[in-house]
C-alpha cells in the first residue's frame, strides 16, 4: 500500500488565525497516526488578493506552531499551464461553457426569476442563488466571436450535460470516501447538481478553487484531505470534477469548526485571532497546541 500524503492547504489572502491552526495541526495529527506523510500547499490562484506577505507569513506562523512539512512547498500560481490544460480538456468536451455576465447581470436576472415566479431562486449550499443560465444558449460563434474581441469570460460548468457524462462514466452513482479518526470509512453519495452551472474557470484567472484544488490533489498523490466542514458541500462538485477528468478521489474528512469543537475553551473574540498576534503577544505554542486539543 502507498503511503498516505496528507496536506494542509491554506489560502495566502489574510493571517492564519486559530481555526487555521487547528486544521494544520489535526493534519499533522492524522497524517502521523496514520503513518502518513504531509505536505503544505499554498492555494495563491486569487492573485488580486494574495501577497507575498502573507505567504511568508502562513510559513513563519506554522513552524512557529511546530509543525513541519515535506518539501516542496507547492504554490497554485505557479501552475496556471496545468489547470489550462485541463480546461481544454473540458472545453473540447462540451462540458462547459463562457460566461460573460456580470455580477450585476446575474443578481437582476435571479431578481426578475424571483419577481415572475413569485418564489425564491434556488440556492446553491454556500447560499448564492443558482446561476440562471443566461449565457448556456449563447450560439458558439458568438461566443467565440466576444472572445476574440477581448470581453472577459467564466467558463461555467453544464451541469445538466456534465451529470449526463457522469452517469456514463460511473454508472453506480458519483460517491466519496470520507474517514474519521479512527480510520472508519463511510460511503457518502455526491450530489453536484446542487451547486448549479459553477464557475470553474474565473474570469480574470486561469482556473477557480475547485478545478485547481482537484488538480493539484491528483498531481500531489493526496490520498487524505483533512479541511473544514464549511468546504464539505464542494467536495460533491470536486467528485464530479474527478470522475469527468479521470483523477483520482481521495478519503475525505471534514471536521467541525473550530467554534463548534475548541469553542467553549477559547473566547470567542480569539477564534479570529491571527497568530502571529498571539505570538507577539508572548504565547506558548505549546499551550496552544494543548488548548486545541492536540498533545503539547
Ligand atoms: N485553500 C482553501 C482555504 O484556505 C482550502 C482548500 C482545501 O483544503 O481544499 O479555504
Amino acid at each position: 500500500m502507498t503511503q498516505p500524503l496528507f496536506r494542509f492547504a491554506p489560502s495566502p489572502n489574510g493571517l492564519l488565525h486559530l481555526g487555521h491552526a487547528y486544521s494544520a495541526l489535526l493534519n499533522a495529527n492524522l497524517a502521523k497516526r496514520f503513518g502518513g506523510r504531509l505536505i503544505l500547499r499554498i492555494e495563491d490562484i486569487d492573485i488580486t488578493r494574495c501577497g507575498p506577505e502573507y505567504d511568508a507569513a502562513i510559513i513563519r506562523d506554522l513552524a512557529w506552531l511546530g509543525l513541519r512539512f515535506d518539501e516542496p512547498i507547492r504554490r497554485q500560481s505557479q501552475h496556471f499551464d496545468d489547470y489550462r490544460l485541463l480546461l481544454r480538456r473540458l472545453r473540447e468536451a462540451g462540458l462547459v461553457y463562457p460566461c460573460f455576465a456580470t455580477r450585476k447581470e446575474i443578481a437582476q436576472a435571479v431578481a426578475a426569476r424571483e419577481a415572475e415566479t413569485g418564489s425564491p431562486a434556488p440556492r446553491d449550499p454556500d447560499g448564492a442563488p443558482l446561476y440562471p443560465r443566461r449565457c448556456a444558449g449563447l450560439d458558439p460563434a458568438e461566443a467565440q466571436a466576444r472572445i476574440e474581441a477581448g470581453e472577459p469570460f467564466a467558463l461555467r460548468i453544464d451541469m445538466a450535460k456534465a451529470l449526463a457524462e457522469a452517469a456514463r462514466i460511473a454508472p453506480e452513482g458519483l460517491a466519496y470516501a470520507r474517514f474519521d479518526r479512527d480510520g472508519v470509512i463511510t460511503r457518502v453519495p455526491a450530489d453536484p447538481a446542487r451547486w448549479g452551472d459553477a464557475v470553474i474557470m474565473r474570469k480574470e484567472i486561469p482556473t477557480s478553487y475547485h478545478l485547481a484544488v482537484v488538480h493539484d490533489d491528483a498531481a500531489q498523490g493526496v490520498t487524505h484531505v483533512v479541511r473544514g466542514r464549511d468546504l464539505e458541500a464542494a467536495t460533491d462538485l470536486h467528485v464530479l470534477l474527478q470522475c469527468l477528468l479521470g483523477l483520482p478521489t481521495p478519503l475525505y474528512h471534514h471536521h467541525d469548526l473550530i467554534r463548534d469543537e475548541a469553542g467553549e475553551k477559547l473566547a470567542k473574540s480569539r477564534i479570529s485571532t491571527p497568530i502571529a498576534q498571539l505570538r507577539e503577544e508572548g504565547a506558548d505554542p505549546a499551550a496552544l497546541r494543548a488548548m486545541l486539543g492536540f498533545e503539547a
